[in-house]
């Protein structure tokens, strides 16, 4: 074989290879019109070489942001520099329908993309070629899992039978308000709560129902708090509510509305009735505690109180 044939030859298995790689390969001139459309882009779109040949890019697919993309293709041009567009920037150049199996719930196909300057003899940039990835397998599993994260790092907070935060969360977001509150001063309270007497209602009716008290004194919080206030479930059947901004005064109003609202609740569960009291125990934080953890002594002395003194009442510490 001559040397000019074997050179034919592998030109053309270049070519052939070009052809058939899994990869988009787009070629364009200057002004962006289509040069070059290899098979894995005639695949995808559906559109053949000799249909988008010398038609402009933005004409046949009008997901591309002309803008975006002529400013990026311009610096390629000019600075004779590769650039880059991924996923997460960008979910795709091309809008193509995604087909593969594994990941078949995503609707498209994630593309990364690679804009390449092709220098001509002169040295001058008059075309770009277009290097378009599938990526959408990566893109998936990285969802996905970015999405088991988010739903692991909110039940990792949150207390299974009340939805509120675990005592563990909570606790850590009382010593960030105590941090905070060292700087600012401003005033900050912390109640406790205890279902009076709650040993009965298991003992009476069964801990299905006490778990549905349970349920319906932490709807009652959910429903009084601000968006501001932090409440967790500390205990068995203890609660916590951390006011921000609060006095003293203010956190009594909340609490007397909160344990009236408890005592006059009628809980139905199939066919028992039940009614329900608790004891409410209220501390604002002053300089005097040099923990967070005094501050929810405080808090659990003030109920304390509230139990001694007879139960369903407001102490303050
Ligand atoms: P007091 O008025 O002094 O608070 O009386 P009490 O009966 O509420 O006293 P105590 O705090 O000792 O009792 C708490 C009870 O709460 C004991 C435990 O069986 C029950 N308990 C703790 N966690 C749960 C739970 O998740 N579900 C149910 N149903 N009961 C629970
Ligand atoms: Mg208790
Ligand atoms: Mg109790």
């Amino acid at each position: 074989m001559s040397l000019e044939t074997e050179q034919i030859n592998e030109l053309h298995w270049l070519m052939e290879m070009l052809h058939t790689i899994d990869v988009g390969l787009v070629v364009l001139d200057r002004d962006y019109n289509i040069q070059i459309w290899n098979g894995f882009m005639e695949n995808h779109s559906g559109l053949l070489p000799r249909e988008v040949k010398g038609k402009k890019l933005f004409s046949l697919f009008d997901e591309i942001p002309k803008e975006w993309f002529t400013r990026k293709a311009e610096s390629v041009f000019l600075l004779k520099n590769k650039a880059f567009t991924i996923w997460e920037q960008r979910q795709y150049l091309f809008k193509f329908n995604n087909y593969r199996p594994i990941t078949g719930s995503a609707d498209f196909m994630y593309q990364n993309s690679t804009f390449i300057p092709l220098i001509s003899a002169s040295g001058e940039v008059t075309h770009l070629c277009l290097l378009i990835y599938d990526v959408t397998d990566n893109a998936v599993h990285k969802l996905e899992l970015e999405q088991a994260n988010e739903e692991l790092a909110i039940l990792s907070k949150t207390d299974g039978l009340t939805g509120l935060f675990n005592r563990r969360h909570w606790e850590h977001c009382l010593q960030g308000e105590y941090k905070r509150w060292s700087r600012s001063l401003n005033p900050s309270c912390l109640v406790m709560i205890d279902i009076d007497n709650f040993k009965r209602v298991n003992d009476s009716y069964g801990h299905m129902v006490g778990d549905e008290v349970l349920r319906h004194l932490s709807e009652v919080i959910k429903c009084h708090v601000r968006e501001t206030d932090v409440s967790g479930r500390y205990g068995g059947e203890e609660f916590s509510i951390l006011l921000s901004d609060t006095t003293a005064e203010n956190a009594q109003i909340f609490a007397e509305r909160l344990r009236q609202e408890i005592e006059t609740a009628l809980i139905k569960y199939n066919d028992i009735e039940l009614s329900y009291t608790i004891s409410l125990g209220i501390a604002q934080i002053t300089t005097d505690m040099k923990t967070y953890e005094a501050w929810i002594e405080s808090a659990d002395k003030a109920l304390y109180q509230s139990k001694e003194s007879g139960r369903n009442k407001v102490t303050i510490f």
